[in-house]
């Protein structure tokens, strides 16, 4: 099973993961950080396929990914 965790912190809302996560698994959330940006959350978990485009694209680093 995949399963992705968002660093909240790291994150800056610039929605690269959203965009090109092939599976529609992110999305930005109402979850503000300490920074003031609302920080990308996990919508729809089951569906990851561990392919780890959102963590090559984040500019952050604040994504990992876990099979
Ligand atoms: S690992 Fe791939 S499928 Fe899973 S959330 Fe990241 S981009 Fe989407
Ligand atoms: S690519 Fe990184 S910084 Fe940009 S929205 Fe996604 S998690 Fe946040």
């Amino acid at each position: 099973m995949a399963m992705i965790k968002v660093i909240a912190e790291r994150c800056k809302s610039c929605k690269y993961c959203v965009k090109y996560c092939p599976k529609g698994v992110l999305a930005v959330g109402r979850n503000v950080n300490s920074k003031g940006y609302e920080y990308v959350e996990p919508v729809n978990q089951e569906a990851c396929i561990a392919c780890c485009m959102c963590a090559r694209i984040c500019p952050d680093g604040a994504i990992e990914v876990y099979k």
